[in-house]
């Protein structure tokens, strides 16, 4: 199964590169149906909206770490409330309270690769056992590391297949999209925020000026994704 899985995968990153957002949801809707999620930061809701218009009631995971703005959550609410998506809360299995009694407090600014493993890579492994297919809203042009991102392809680590509808698009794209759709933001997008995660400053930041969209996450670790994605 997951060999077929993985031809598919890459059979369709090939036949799908030059495809929109939307034939690349509707290709994965159509093969994957119920087995298929989307998932989202709530940094905005562009990806879940996208699916939403082809795939009524789509699944939209969103793994709520314990470290969330509250900005965050209200946006999450705001998404279930108001868009035709199923969402699907992932928690880990440790209360932040939990974890600082176990590691000791403040674990994201002494090891945030373990923070990061038990609070996202863990609880999303896990959520996505139930499905074949995950869809995300990675885009080349947010960081050198994610410049080769294929719109379809096979996730070896979790033997799913991984769909990036918008790997392409550029922050235009994407703003232009939210303009015409009335598409839901985070607030934190209005202060100055461009990457939108965990609550602590050493986790997210306001980029400084000229700098990239991505470099207010981890700034100044050397550190540019939490394992979900690398
Ligand atoms: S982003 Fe920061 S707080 Fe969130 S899980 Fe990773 S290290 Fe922990």
């Amino acid at each position: 199964m997951s060999t077929d899985l993985e031809e598919l995968a890459t059979r369709a990153g090939r036949e799908l590169e030059e495809a929109t957002a939307q034939e690349i949801l509707r290709w994965a809707a159509d093969t994957f149906g119920s087995r298929l999620c989307v998932t989202s930061s709530m940094a905005d809701a562009v990806v879940a909206h996208l699916a939403a218009t082809v795939f009524p009631g789509v699944d939209v995971v969103f793994l709520d770490t314990g470290y969330h703005f509250a900005e965050t959550i209200g946006t999450r609410d705001a998404v279930a409330a108001t868009m035709p998506v199923n969402v699907v809360t992932l928690t880990p299995k440790l209360t932040v309270a939990e974890q600082d009694a176990r590691y000791g407090p403040r674990l994201h600014d002494r090891d945030p690769d373990l923070c990061c493993s038990l609070r996202k890579v863990e609880p999303l492994n896990r959520g996505l056992g139930g499905y074949d297919a995950w869809a995300t809203g990675l885009r080349r042009d947010e960081s050198p590391t994610r410049a080769n991102t294929p719109v379809v392809a096979w996730d070896a680590r979790r033997r799913k297949v991984k769909i990036a509808p918008i790997a392409r698009w550029t922050q235009d794209d994407v703003d232009d999209y939210v303009n015409a759709n009335g598409v839901l933001l985070n607030p934190l997008l209005w202060e100055g925020y461009t990457s939108i995660g965990c609550s602590p400053l050493s986790c997210t930041a306001k980029p400084g000026e000229g700098e990239s969209g991505r470099a207010g996450r981890w700034a100044g670790s050397g550190r540019t994704e939490c394992g979900i994605h690398n």
